[in-house]
């Protein structure tokens, strides 16, 4: 540690319960896709957390039972001696860099479907499941003693593969919450009625919780600070639950009510620290430690939530994702190394695609165990010297990597900034934590003597053949369509008149059309709700079409769906859903049900086709051609240009083939887990 640091404090070890921290840097509960399928993935991760510094490296949510499985989405779990030999590797590296691990021990209750065991669901009460047509079973008293075994069971197991910490887990609308909530506890019994018997069930876990394993492990518990809505647990009464539970858990772990909009929200709709009014009473409260998030990046901000006594941990799910070595960068005082998280949620979105972890702004995120992918260190290369053409997030990722390996890397943009598309996309409505993808990288590169930036600087095939480098990157990026071409029509629309016809490209180069102004959105992500709301903003009447059944319907996977859709209603925006523009022709616009085929006229001064884009690869191909022979030239393409994708996509691509220049050349072979037990 630097000795001047003004952010020892969090850097000082704490008690908590049996356990000490090391520190004040906690990775709290978060999904990863990985759970219970890929052993070995998630412990290589959760491994790498705690060699970059947090003190405490948790699980995602651990099912004590098979009655509660949320196939497809790969949840942990404990359910018998081959989860504990798993779950083992994942303490073993944990332990092996000094933090604590962590497990949250979990029962969907109505939440889940239980697809794969095809046990009956359980419930407070028999209600419908959220995404399949079955209700659940209400528990009786005798289930509900069962349950209380199930999650004993389960915590001596945790213990037993070496857990630290054993989660009580009464938040998030799984089961326990069922129990506390006033509108689906209906019950007679002592588990129902006033707050005190519709908190029993959570009581009694604690309880017998610390009496299975609390001689070895701390007992947290994961409570929302604000309560669960009016309907099922109100602010005032989560406040008299965590008062009248106090002091009976080792760690508090708080979180809200409102998940999509503020807990998990993305950048474009809440910023750092968003929790601090919510959750800041719970400490003197309670007079226990006290874990929050709020997608912390600033150590100033870390340094702040600590010494003004809101929490004793900084919690952290996204930033730690983003950057496994934030904690010692700040130990270091290495602040301009921070890979600031973006708030863009396309973790979580691949958990909910039911495939691992993966992050826009660290492309080694769950890449530790299967290719061996370190966040922060890369081979050293061969002395040879490398041009990257285009500046976007794949060339910036790519001289990175290849300027830390020791290559002699060129970057030439035709532009006069660096970013390409994140740069753009930056300065739309929401997205200017995009920015932080360009920022860390140049600021990398900038204190590299083997990296030199070429702005202003459009390369033809010839410049580039001239430029004579050992290997040419072409991160040429792509452009949006302008003729309706994309996933509805594989050929565009056809008769499209051009004067009025926008595109994304056109929108963030400044070209604003004004007047009735409609949006027709065949991606389905943020672009489309993005810019009708930039159209909106300027004074634009806006009219938003889309052939699915919700404004940026994809946005459904990265939780913002809601908020975008909310967002535009709100801002005026009309939107048409089911529907596609089927003509545009001298301002008649001609809209038709995707259903019945039923067309309407309508009147449009402009149209904006958010469709889909053509990858710039026209560079590519004039070195190449068509049908290059692989190995035998030492230009590759990587990026939007070859593939127009996420901006995750490109950093991924820009990295691996940075980090795999001039080694064994890829088998195209990737080491698959297994199930170990
Ligand atoms: P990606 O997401 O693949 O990184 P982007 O579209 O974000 O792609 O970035 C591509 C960058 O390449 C843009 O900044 C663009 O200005 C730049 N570019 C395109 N063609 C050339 C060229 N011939 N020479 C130099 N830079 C180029
Ligand atoms: Fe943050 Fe996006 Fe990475 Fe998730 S994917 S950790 S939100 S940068």
């Amino acid at each position: 540690m630097t000795p001047e640091t003004p952010f020892q404090p969090l850097f000082e070890p704490m008690q908590i319960g049996p356990v000490k921290a090391p520190n004040r840097f906690y990775q709290v509960p978060h999904c990863t896709g990985m759970g219970h399928a890929l052993p070995q993935t998630l412990a290589a991760m959760r491994g790498m957390k705690a060699q970059g510094g947090w003190g405490v490296v948790c699980t995602e949510y651990c099912s004590i039972h098979p009655s509660s499985d949320d196939h497809p989405h790969p949840f942990a779990s404990i359910w018998d001696e081959g989860d504990v030999r798993n779950l083992g590797l994942m303490t073993e590296q944990v332990h092996a860099h000094g933090a604590l691990a962590g497990i949250e021990l979990w029962h969907g209750g109505t939440f889940v479907s239980n697809l794969a065991s095809r046990q009956a669901t359980l419930g407070v009460r028999s209600m419908p499941s959220r995404t399949e047509p079955i209700q659940s079973q209400r528990m009786d008293m005798r289930d509900i003693r069962q349950l209380r075994q199930w999650h004993r069971a389960a915590a001596l197991r945790a213990r037993e593969a070496g857990f630290d910490i054993v989660y009580v887990y009464p938040t998030h609308g799984y089961l326990i919450s069922e129990f506390m909530s006033r509108s689906l506890n209906q019950r007679n019994d002592a588990y129902g009625g006033s707050l005190e018997n519709r908190l029993r069930l959570t009581r009694e876990l604690i309880q017998e919780t610390r009496e299975a394993v609390g001689d070895r492990c701390a007992v947290a518990v994961r409570f929302s600070a604000d309560g669960h809505g009016d309907e099922h647990l109100s602010a005032a009464e989560a406040h008299d639950a965590i008062g009248m539970l106090g002091a009976l858990p080792d760690l508090w772990d708080v979180v809200v009510s409102d998940y999509y909009g503020l807990e998990m929200a993305g950048s474009r709709f809440a910023k750092e620290a968003a929790l601090e009014s919510k959750v800041a009473y719970v400490r003197q409260l309670t007079g226990k430690p006290v874990v929050s998030v709020g997608r912390f990046t600033s150590p100033d901000t870390m340094l702040r939530q600590v010494k003004s006594g809101v929490v004793d941990f900084i919690g952290a799910a996204r930033p730690s994702i983003a950057d496994p070595f934030l904690p010692t960068k700040i130990r270091e005082g290495r602040y301009d190394d921070i890979r600031e998280c973006i708030g863009c949620n396309i973790c979580y979105a691949h958990n909910f695609r039911g495939s691992a972890l993966r992050c826009t702004q660290n492309p080694t995120m769950g890449e530790e165990w299967r290719q061996g992918w370190h966040p922060e260190r890369v081979p050293a290369g061969p002395n040879q010297s490398v041009l990257v053409v285009g500046a976007g997030p794949a060339g910036l990722e790519a001289a990175m990597v290849l300027g830390k390996r020791g290559f002699a890397v060129s970057l030439a943009e035709a532009g006069g900034e660096m970013g390409g598309r994140v740069s753009r996309e930056s300065r739309l409505p929401g997205l200017a934590e995009w920015a932080r993808v360009r920022d860390y990288r140049v600021g990398q590169i900038n204190r590299m003597a083997n990296v030199a930036l070429y702005l202003g600087s459009r390369l033809s095939a010839t410049e580039v053949q001239d430029f004579a480098a050992d290997h040419v990157f072409i991160a040429t990026g792509s452009r949006w369509r302008a003729d309706g071409t994309g996933r509805t029509y594989a050929a565009g629309i056809a008769n499209l008149e051009h004067a009025r016809v926008f595109t994304p490209d056109d929108l963030m180069e400044g070209k604003i059309p004004q007047g009735r102004v409609t949006v027709f959105d065949d991606d389905h992500y943020y672009m489309g709700p993005v810019l009708a709301l930039l159209l909106a903003r300027s004074g634009a009447q806006v009219s938003y079409v889309t052939c699915e059944g919700q404004a940026g319907a994809w946005s459904h996977y990265t939780g913002e769906q809601e908020a975008t859709h909310a967002g535009m209603l709100a801002a005026g925006i009309k939107i048409f859903v089911n529907t596609v523009v089927s003509s545009y022709v001298d301002r008649n616009l001609e809209l038709s049900c995707v259903f019945s085929g039923n067309t309407s006229a309508h009147q449009a001064d402009a149209l904006v086709l958010v469709t889909s884009r053509e990858p710039n690869d026209a560079l590519y191909r004039a070195l190449v051609g068509e049908d290059p022979d692989p190995g035998a030239t030492s230009i590759d393409m990587i990026g939007d240009c070859a593939q127009p994708a996420l901006i995750a996509h490109a950093v991924y691509a820009g990295h691996k083939a940075a980090r795999e220049l001039g080694g064994t050349p890829a088998s195209g072979h990737l080491a698959r887990d297994r199930l170990i037990v």
